[in-house]
């Protein structure tokens, strides 16, 4: 990805409100309100927001003819136009209309950076606020020490820790193509003319291949130290069935790790 892009999305996302991020509606919280507001959801990546313009790479100008325009022209015309070009002569990028910036979707490579400047900022805006992990989300201390261990792993639950390779998306960006899931065809310096452009056979042209720590689920792995249920028995004299419930201590009661 581009310095550029980098640059852009970290402003972007250190501007953003942490808590105000909106869940998916197949996330919506199955918890009493009393429990869920207790939580500070996790931020989730937006479908199409204000990005650096792809045409222009963010310059907001292009070279009146670009290369791909050239091989439409006949050979004479070309050879003419192919000076213009190589005197670089700048307009004012149509897609952009100059601005340098424009709303659209993440590309397959610019996805998983984004969602990880999301993730950290989040982390760390929570942990200054002095709350603690829960599942994927964070709630304050105070809170989930008055709750049960039963509610503190249902509450757990209700965001289910992300896998770390992915960062909850399933999918990486394909290497082998850069997520663009081809590999583009060289220009010939001499006539402009562009090759085809040739899938890659590693992602068959989706530009993503699936996780392969999750996957595809975009969860953390279960925890076999308690199955998943984020809890443990644990011997108490003073219980009337000799045991009590206590919060999985690998997970903290995940469920996932
Ligand atoms: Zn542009
Ligand atoms: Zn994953
Ligand atoms: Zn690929
Ligand atoms: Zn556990």
């Amino acid at each position: 990805m581009k310095y550029r892009t980098l640059l852009y999305l970290a402003a972007l996302l250190l501007s953003l409100p942490i808590t105000a991020a909106t869940q998916p509606a197949s996330a919506a919280p199955t918890l009493p309100p009393a429990l869920t507001k207790r939580l500070a959801p996790p931020p989730v990546l937006q479908e199409k927001t204000d990005l650096p313009c792809l045409r222009c790479d963010g310059s907001g100008h292009i070279h009146r003819l670009a290369s791909q325009d050239l091989k439409r022209v006949g050979r004479r015309e070309r050879e003419s136009t192919h000076r213009i070009t190589k005197r670089r002569l700048l307009s004012t990028c149509p897609v952009c209309n100059g601005a340098g910036h424009c709303v659209r979707a993440y590309t397959n490579s610019e996805k998983l950076p984004a969602i990880k400047l999301m993730r950290h900022a989040y982390d760390e805006a929570q942990l200054k606020a002095g709350r603690i992990p829960v599942g994927a989300a964070y709630a304050d201390r105070s809170a989930m020490e008055t709750l049960s261990p039963e509610d503190q792993a249902r509450l757990a639950h209700q965001y289910p820790k992300i896998c770390t390779t992915c960062f909850g998306l399933g999918k990486i960006c394909c290497r082998r193509c850069d997520g663009l899931g081809f590999k583009p065809g060289e220009v010939d310096r001499e006539t402009g003319i562009k090759e085809p452009n040739e899938p890659c056979s590693t992602c068959k042209t989706l530009g993503e291949t699936v996780c392969k720590r999750c996957d595809g689920s975009g969860l953390a792995r279960i925890c076999s130290s308690c199955d998943g249920t984020g809890l443990r028995q644990k011997r108490d004299r003073n219980a009337p069935s000799g045991y009590k419930t206590v919060l999985c201590t690998s997970c903290d009661g995940a469920g996932r790790r």
